[in-house]
């Protein structure tokens, strides 16, 4: 199986637990189920993620055993909840619905024993322990059980149905999931466990006398590519929190232009329609430096030209890359995070800029109401929030942070009537998401999720109304159109 993840979503910052410790999800199952995991944040991986068709993170693929051709693997059962709990049940059904001829030989059986079986084992003695996981139809227990215990010896793990009402009666069994113990020397019982969950089976059943971990079972840690280990390097800049730096706002556009988006092989229907959106919405609005803002427009002059309704994504990358520079026609090929920089390489950085990126966008549409005439978004003051909308949804990555945004769009961004409400929706909601995330495991302990401004960037903007923190939402909008506007961005560090 492998798990393409992005080092930059916040979701799966909170995934951790689950991807940087893949550990504990499939424990000791490696024989039956190895794991991989993929970066696509990382530029480096961008074709190998696109000839694999990953777009959303995180995104788990399945490949059956002995698969020589090359195939991208199987999105299996869709998208994956990000509960540990989840991925492992997903692997079970995922094992089991494997043909014979991809099912890795030393995956143990599933299947249930019968009364007919169950009586067998107590005929003959055995050298090992028998152990029989009572538990219901639906039930995942017996057959993480089975899969925690595939690497050990001296004991083997089945799994009876409780629908056997007259085998769990001769046998003495009440509930489900119990446990019942055939001892090598044919003594046998139920288990008495408090507490029926599948790690209490496991641990008590690997601490029974003689059992313990095969000799040369395979290691327990997944499949790791090399520099997954390694903890990038950060080189600190120094910068003022009160300002917005062009050099975010680039790498912003390289990072969606160059890695985002080339994840894709081609562009159409819904997808081609929200790039050129985008792209007609930069050209006409992005606060960038002439030879940016020439880029775009020479981009989507390109766009609107070409009446191909499937656009394949190497050409726009082509236009992007190549054509443009000879006349000094350009857009970085690097990101250079400096508002954005983490003190850890996956902490801020791409969401960081796209955030500052929209609100800036927002900002410049209702500094210019004349920017965008002559254009399909003239007098349409959702313009900027309706191409966010349409690029979180179609676009990025981190795909639970876009349907929590996409639940926030649809509870009211249709109430915007203004530009200047558009500046303050975003505003609104970009704190709505910083109080949902502080404390997060994305939280940069050097800059801690807070509702923004501080009071140090605008003491104008915090008011008190009977004891009670309020926003004062007229300053606070004087505040976002001097911060995000054109006239206040910072050039240091941008090359
Ligand atoms: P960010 O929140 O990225 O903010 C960047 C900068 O914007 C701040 O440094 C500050 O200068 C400015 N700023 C802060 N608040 C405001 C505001 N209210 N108005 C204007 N400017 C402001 N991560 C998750 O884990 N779960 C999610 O559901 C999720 N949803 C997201 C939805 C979207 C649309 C985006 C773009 C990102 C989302 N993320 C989510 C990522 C997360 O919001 C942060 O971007 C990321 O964790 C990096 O945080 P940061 O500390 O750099 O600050």
């Amino acid at each position: 199986m492998a798990v393409s993840s992005s080092s930059w979503c916040g979701a799966l910052h909170q995934y951790a637990p689950t991807c940087g410790a893949w550990h504990p999800i499939v424990h000791d199952w490696n024989p039956a189920i190895r794991i991989g995991v993929l970066n696509c944040a990382d530029e480096q991986n961008t074709a190998i993620c696109r000839d694999y068709g990953v777009q959303f993170y995180p995104t788990f693929r399945f490949f059956g055993a002995n698969t020589k051709d090359f195939t991208q693997g199987e999105n299996y059962k869709g998208e994956t909840d990000r509960e540990v709990q989840s991925v492992r049940h997903v692997i079970i059904d995922y094992l089991e619905s494997l043909p014979a001829e991809h099912r890795p030989t030393a995956c143990p059986s599933f299947q249930p024993l019968s009364s007919g079986d169950i009586t067998s084992l107590f005929i003959r003695k055995k050298p090992h322990y028998t152990a029989i996981i009572f538990e219901s139809e639906t039930s995942y227990v017996g057959r993480e059980v089975i899969l925690d215990l595939m690497q050990f010896e001296h004991i083997v793990v089945r799994r009876a149905l409780d629908s056997n009402k007259a085998m769990m009666e001769k046998l003495g069994v009440v509930s489900a999931p119990s446990c019942y113990l055939i001892h090598p020397n044919a003594s046998r019982g139920l288990i008495n466990i408090v507490n029926p969950l599948r790690s209490v089976f496991s641990s008590h059943l690997k601490s029974l006398p003689g059992v313990r971990k095969k000799a040369g079972a395979h290691s327990a840690l997944p499949e790791k590519l090399p520099e997954e280990d390694k903890e990038e390097e950060v080189t600190w800049k120094d910068y003022d929190k009160s300002k917005l730096y062009t050099a975010d706002l680039e790498s912003a556009l390289h990072y969606l232009l160059r890695v985002e988006l080339a994840t894709h092989q081609t562009l159409e229907g819904e997808k081609l329609k929200t790039f050129k959106d985008f792209v007609t919405l930069l050209y006409k609005l992005f606060p960038g430096r002439p030879h940016v803002v020439k880029l775009l427009e020479t981009l989507q002059e390109w766009l609107v030209s070409m009446p191909l309704d499937k656009i394949p994504y190497d050409a726009i990358l082509d236009l992007v890359n190549n054509k443009m520079r000879i006349s000094g026609i350009y857009l970085t090929n690097h990101v250079e995070w400096v508002g954005c920089q983490g003190s850890r390489a996956q902490l801020r950085g791409y969401p960081c800029s796209l955030w500052k990126l929209f609100h800036s966008l927002t900002v410049q549409a209702a500094a210019q109401p004349n920017a965008l005439a002559n254009t399909e978004f003239e007098g349409d003051a959702l313009a900027t929030l309706k191409t966010m909308r349409g690029y979180i949804r179609e676009f990025f990555g981190c795909r639970e942070c876009a349907q929590h945004f996409e639940a926030m769009a649809k509870e009211s961004m249709d109430s915007v009537k203004t530009a200047d409400e558009a500046v303050l929706w975003l505003w609104r909601k970009h704190n709505l998401v910083n109080k949902r995330l502080a404390g997060a495991p994305s939280e940069d302990p050097e800059s801690p999720k807070v509702e923004w401004p501080t009071p140090e960037l605008c003491s104008a903007c915090h008011e008190e109304i009977n004891g009670l923190h309020n926003w004062n939402e007229k300053e606070v909008l004087v505040f976002l159109k001097r911060h995000y506007g054109a006239q206040e961005i910072s050039l240091k560090y941008a090359d």
